[in-house]
C-alpha cells in the first residue's frame, strides 16, 4: 500500500480540493508552483503506462474540474505525469500533477547522456 492509498482511506491527512467516485485531488505536500495539486485514481494503479483508458478519462476530467474550481482554467496550468524512474516517479500510485498560479518556466534538457 502506498502513501496515496492511506490518503484515500483518511489514514493520513491531506488538504483535499476535489473528490468524486473514481478520483481524489489534494495539495502536494512539497509544492513546485504556487498551486500544485495531485489527482489520483481511487483504485490502485501503479503508473500511467499500466493504466486503462477509462481511468485515464476519469483523471483528465477530474483535472479539468480542479482547474475550474481553483480558477486556473483562464490563467492556464500544466498537467504532468511522471512515469517510471527516468521521469523521477516517487510514488507507485498513478498521479497527475496540476501546476499553476504563476507563469511557469519551460522544461529543458539538463542531461543529454541518453541518446535513444
Ligand atoms: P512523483 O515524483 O512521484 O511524480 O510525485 C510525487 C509527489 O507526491 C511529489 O510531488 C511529493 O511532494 C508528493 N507527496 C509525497 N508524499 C506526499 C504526502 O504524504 N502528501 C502529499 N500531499 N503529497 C505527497
Amino acid at each position: 500500500m502506498t502513501i496515496f492509498t492511506k490518503i484515500i482511506n483518511r489514514e493520513i491527512p491531506a488538504n483535499r480540493v476535489y473528490e468524486d467516485d473514481h478520483t481524489l485531488a489534494f495539495h502536494d505536500v512539497d509544492p513546485q508552483a504556487p498551486i500544485h495539486i495531485l489527482v489520483i485514481p481511487k483504485k490502485e494503479v501503479k503508473d500511467f503506462q499500466s493504466c486503462d483508458s477509462e481511468t485515464i478519462g476519469y483523471l483528465l476530467s477530474a483535472a479539468q474540474a480542479v482547474a475550474k474550481k481553483l480558477k486556473l482554467d483562464e490563467s492556464g496550468y500544466r498537467v504532468v505525469i511522471n512515469n517510471g524512474k527516468d521521469a523521477g516517479q516517487e510514488v507507485a500510485h498513478l498521479h497527475l500533477h496540476i501546476l499553476g498560479g504563476a507563469k511557469l518556466g519551460h522544461i529543458r534538457h539538463q542531461d543529454r547522456t541518453r541518446k535513444d
